[in-house]
């Protein structure tokens, strides 16, 4: 490296010691972005608060470069095959990288997906990108679609349809036609999928969900080959926009990641136990999860994921009221948004606005690491209550609209409110 790019915080910066890279991904989330051993250093890589530095190294300033942020990014970078690069957030991660396309270029990018994506292409200044909105799935319409584009967003497995993108035949096809192509790889982990070795440019996460898997941080990145070139560029946003993590985020972050092997596991093997009883269960419509042998995309997720992930989406009967009253009525289950951490969630995803394309009564679970009986236990109870919503819907005050936890009323065994409340 020339002397004057070492001294550029934009640059690669120096990493902490990596573990032999010939390790298995379950290893090196453990082993990986570990201080150098001395006497008495310490095992991990502390959270070094720092807004700056003494002058002289390559990063001087705390808003280009910090060492806990590099910890973190030795271990994605590790565990994706290539150079991560931290942010703020999974959306400050996907501005960066739609930041990439040039002024009015188009973006194809799935019409199942992050709702935040969508989002912030819309909320962009009239011309900024113009979206080319595909089912992620159906590979030819899609590759259709890319003349003249830019960029290729694909998440695969989809938020929240769970919905499987042919990665390799897409990224082929979208550089054939001089597309740069990008996968959010937030729901598989790089323990289950690893995108850069599928053909992919970047790999975006929001570090948010399962990486970091303890509901307490807010964190993203994103993650290309140093040699791309992509990552100098993506520093040198992180540093103009700002959008940085903090040293504790990085910290947590880096812990929860450790623990990404056992908590993956434990999550996938309820889900798949969760997946497969609530397809047989009389009150359930329609279960996605790429792990059930007639899941529509069960050949392709098992041809490029190695494991199929802690994510399940499914359907009842009774519409948008039974299923919020399920969501509503678990005693274990968190009701909540997000995804990912060590605790099980749901959530009725049609309740958020600009989520019209999903079904109404579409539940997303978040699997974590309960004991799986007490978690089908408390499900089914749930989908009791959800049948006694369907069969007396005017009994049921359900609000669409998504209200907070405070908002809802306490509910008497089958869901059905009791009284209404005050609390704020
Ligand atoms: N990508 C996916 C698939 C997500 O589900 C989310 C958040 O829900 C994001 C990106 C955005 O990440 P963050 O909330 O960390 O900004």
């Amino acid at each position: 490296m020339r002397e004057e790019d070492r001294r550029s915080p934009f640059s690669a910066l120096a990493t902490p010691r990596s573990a032999p890279r010939n390790l298995s991904r379950r290893t090196l989330a453990i082993s990986a972005g570990r201080p150098e051993p001395a006497p008495d250093a310490p095992l991990n890589s502390p959270a070094v608060f720092a807004s700056t530095y003494h002058a002289g190294g390559p990063v001087a300033y705390g808003r280009d470069g910090n060492p806990t942020w590099t910890a973190l990014e030795d271990v994605l970078g590790t565990l994706e095959g290539g150079t991560a690069v931290a942010f703020a957030s999974g959306m400050a991660a996907i501005d960066a990288v739609l930041q990439l396309v040039p002024v009015g270029g188009v973006v194809v990018l799935p019409s199942d997906g992050f709702g935040g994506t969508r989002a912030l292409l819309a909320n962009a200044q009239e011309g900024r990108w113009r979206a080319r909105f595909v089912d992620i799935a159906d590979t030819e319409t899609v590759i259709a679609q890319f003349a003249d584009a830019a960029l290729l967003w694909i998440e695969s497995p989809t938020n929240p349809k769970l919905d499987i993108a042919e990665i390799a035949v897409l990224a082929a096809a979208a550089h054939a036609h001089g597309l740069l192509v990008a996968v959010d790889n937030t729901y598989a982990t790089p323990l289950a999928q690893r995108p850069l070795s599928l053909g992919a440019d970047l790999v975006v996460h929001s570090v948010t969900k399962l990486l970091a898997g303890h509901s307490d941080v807010v964190l993203g990145a994103i993650v290309a080959s140093e040699v791309s070139g992509l990552c100098g560029q993506l520093r040198r946003h992180r540093s103009m926009a700002g959008a940085v993590p903090g040293p504790m985020d990085a910290y947590l972050a880096l812990r929860g990641i450790r623990t990404l092997p056992l908590r993956l596991e434990r999550g996938e093997a309820n889900a798949a136990i969760l997946a497969e009883r609530l397809a047989a269960h009389p009150q359930v419509e329609r279960v996605r999860y790429p792990g059930l042998p007639d899941d529509p995309w069960h050949e392709r997720a098992s041809a490029q994921m190695e494991t199929f992930g802690n994510m399940v989406a499914f359907e009842i009967g009774g519409g948008a009221a039974a299923a919020e009253a399920l969501a509503r009525s678990t005693r274990l289950v968190v009701h909540a948004t997000s995804l990912g951490g060590i605790e099980t969630t749901i959530e009725r995803r049609a309740r958020w606005p600009g989520e019209d394309a999903v079904a109404p009564s579409l539940l997303r679970l978040s699997v974590g690491c309960e004991d799986v009986e007490d978690l089908w236990t408390d499900l089914e109870h749930a989908l009791k209550i959800a049948a006694a919503a369907a069969a007396a819907p005017d009994q049921v005050n359900v609000e669409l609209d998504g209200p907070s936890p405070s908002d809802i009323p306490a509910t008497n065994d089958l869901g059905i409110h009791e009284h209404e409340t005050d609390t704020p």
